[in-house]
């Protein structure tokens, strides 16, 4: 089982939109995988094609101890499953304070179903809070989506130095999977600069596959399915498919 967190403590960059979509298009390329919603705002629980406000069981009692994996556990249209999050995850950040093992919470969970699958992603929220910080202590790798515009590579220090930070003290597996471009405009000549600059500084950290600026990515929520089961010829929807691909091959190592 390998878990990745797709984190960015900016928000609106396309965190929630990569997870979902990556989840199906490893599903569909027959992955066994499990996405987990560590965001209040619940908008993977939502984009997977799960209703949050009709959930009796969330994430949030996973990680305050107070249910178990198979209770809150629900299966996606897509076939894969998903530790579904809503408003009530928010009290989380406060109650996990005072417990022990505060940031080792869902690791401890996910290493009880290590054999039940392939892939886990972890759907950080848009901090670096307790949340995220549960999310990159149990994850292997981090997968960061960014826009690539003028104040990106600026935020991206600050979350480069807390995994780092995590690495050096609460998890040595974890590692920087890659950085994927995303919500790419090639029209503007600002993108292409930027990201230019990012493959200068992360070289082969930088995923080859770019995600395209594609409006069918943003209207498929609004019909509870990810995007690339809800027009999979559109080309952001390929995108994914390409990315999921590549990121399974660079795992194998090629
Ligand atoms: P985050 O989880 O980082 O806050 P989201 O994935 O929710 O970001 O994306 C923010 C907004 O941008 C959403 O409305 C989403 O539908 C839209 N979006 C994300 N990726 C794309 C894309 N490649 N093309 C068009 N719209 C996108
Ligand atoms: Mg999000």
């Amino acid at each position: 089982m390998q878990v990745f967190a797709v984190a960015n403590q900016k928000g609106g960059v396309g965190k929630t939109t990569t997870a979902v979509n990556l989840a199906s298009a490893l599903t569909k390329l027959g992955h066994r995988t499990l996405l987990v919603d560590l965001d209040p705002q619940g908008n993977a629980t939502m984009g997977s094609g799960i209703d949050k406000s009709a959930l009796t069981h969330t994430v949030y009692q996973i990680l305050v101890g107070l249910s178990s994996f198979d209770v809150v556990k629900v299966r996606s249209p897509d076939g894969f499953d998903v530790l579904p999050a809503n408003r009530e995850l928010a009290g989380a950040e406060v109650e996990l304070v005072d417990l022990d093992d505060r940031e080792r919470r869902l690791r401890r969970v996910l290493n009880q179903v290590s054999d039940d699958y392939d892939f886990v992603l972890v759907d950080c929220p848009p901090s670096l809070s307790l949340l995220t910080l549960n999310g990159l202590c149990a994850a292997h790798g981090v997968i960061i989506p960014m826009q690539c515009e003028y104040f990106a590579l600026e935020g991206l220090s600050d979350l480069v130095n807390s995994i780092k930070r995590v690495h050096a003290g609460m998890n040595r597996d974890l590692r920087i999977i890659g950085l994927l471009r995303v919500m790419f405009d090639p029209r503007m000549t600002l993108s292409q600069q930027v990201s230019e600059q990012l493959e200068r500084h992360f070289g082969d950290k930088v995923f080859q596959t770019v995600i395209p600026r594609n409006v069918r990515l943003a209207e498929a929520p609004s019909h509870g399915l990810p995007g690339v089961s809800y027009d999979p010829s559109a080309r952001g929807a390929q995108a994914y498919t390409a990315f999921a691909e590549e990121l399974v091959g660079r795992l194998k190592g090629h």
